[in-house]
C-alpha cells in the first residue's frame, strides 16, 4: 500500500486549534521579589573564583546565599549545571524548567530540580541584559533548551575526539570536587542553563541556532540559592557561540563567580522550598 502523506480534507480546522499555555505562569506562587530586592542590598562578597577559558570549575552556595556569574574580559558563554549539594541525585532539571517558563530564563523566573524533588534551587534575582528580549531572529539569552557541547555528539558528527566541550569541562570540575575520576563523575553531568548564550529556533525549519552572544565585560546575571547547593561552571569552548564549538578554533574568556552573603534578618519570613509533597504511589495501591 503506498503512503498518503496527503491533508485531510479537513487539515485547516484542525491546524486551526487555539494554542493552550501548558503551564499558565499564573498557576504558579510567585517569588517575593521584593524580598529578594531588599536581602540584595545588604549582601557583601564573600568569595570569588574565575572560571578559565575552555575550563570549568565548582563552588557552593549556601541556601540564603547569592551567585553571580559576571562576564570579565570579553564576551563568553557558560554552561551551568546544579545539584542538591547534599544530594547530587537532585539536579538541576532543564528540560521542566523550560516547560514551566519558557526557552530562555530571566529575572523572576525559578530553576527547578529533578523529580522526584521538583522544587526551585535558585530564583532569578538580576540579570543586566534583561533588555535583551527577543530579536527579530527570535532569539533569546539564557536558554534552556541546549544540551552542552559534548565529546560524544562532536565524535559522532564530526569523527574527531575533543576533550574541553563543556561535558568535559563541567565532568573534570565535579570529579576534583568529589575527588573521582572524571569518567565515575560524568553521570551526574545534566543539561545545562546556558548562561549568556543567545539562541533560538529557525522560523522555516525550527532547527536549533546560535548567534554571538550581547554580553559585555561587567554583564551579570545573579540567582538566589533557595536550597543548599553545589554548583559548576564551564566557559564553553565556543566562546560567545557565534559560530563554531567543540574545537580550538573560537575566541574564549574566562568568566567570574561572585558570592554573596545578605543579612538573614532581610530573608525572614522566606518560604524555603521542601521536595514535592506528591505521595510517590503512582497509580500502586498502598500495600500491594
Ligand atoms: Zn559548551
Amino acid at each position: 500500500m503506498p503512503l498518503n502523506n496527503s491533508a485531510p480534507a479537513d487539515a485547516a480546522s484542525r491546524r486551526a486549534a487555539k494554542p493552550a499555555i501548558v503551564y499558565p505562569a499564573g498557576s504558579m506562587p510567585a517569588p517575593d521579589m521584593a524580598t529578594l530586592e531588599s536581602a540584595r542590598r545588604t549582601m557583601v562578597k564573600t568569595h570569588e573564583l574565575i572560571v578559565p577559558p575552555r575550563d570549568a570549575r565548582a563552588f557552593r552556595v549556601a541556601r540564603g546565599q547569592f551567585l553571580r556569574i559576571v562576564s570579565i574580559e570579553g564576551p563568553q558563554v557558560g554552561d551551568l549545571n546544579l545539584w542538591n549539594a547534599d544530594d547530587l541525585a537532585e539536579r538541576f532539571f532543564s528540560g521542566k524548567t523550560r516547560a514551566l517558563h519558557g526557552t530562555h530564563v530571566g529575572l523572576g523566573n525559578r530553576l527547578w530540580s529533578t523529580m522526584p524533588y521538583l522544587r526551585p534551587m535558585a530564583t532569578i534575582s538580576h540579570d543586566t541584559l534583561s533588555w535583551y528580549g527577543f530579536d527579530a531572529d527570535g532569539a533569546g539569552i539564557h536558554d534552556v533548551i541546549g544540551t552542552r557541547c559534548d565529546p560524544y555528539t562532536n565524535l559522532l558528527l564530526n569523527g574527531t575526539s575533543y576533550d574541553y566541550c563543556c561535558h568535559s569541562n563541567l565532568s573534570r570540575a565535579l570529579a576534583a570536587e568529589l575527588k573521582v575520576d572524571p569518567a565515575a563523575a560524568e553521570h551526574h553531568v545534566h543539561d545545562v542553563l546556558n548562561v549568556f548564550m543567545c539562541t533560538g529556533f529557525t522560523k522555516d525549519t525550527h532547527q536549533y541556532f546560535m548567534k554571538a552572544s550581547p554580553v559585555r565585560p561587567g554583564d551579570f546575571i545573579e540567582f538566589f540559592a533557595e536550597i543548599d547547593l553545589l554548583g559548576a561552571l564551564s566557559a564553553c569552548p565556543g566562546g560567545d557561540c557565534s559560530a563554531t564549538h567543540s574545537s580550538d578554533a573560537a575566541a574564549c574568556h574566562p568568566l567570574k563567580i561572585e558570592i554573596f552573603e545578605p543579612d538573614r534578618a532581610a530573608l525572614k519570613g522566606w518560604s524555603w522550598p521542601a521536595p514535592s509533597a506528591y505521595h510517590r504511589h503512582h497509580g500502586v495501591p498502598r500495600g500491594s
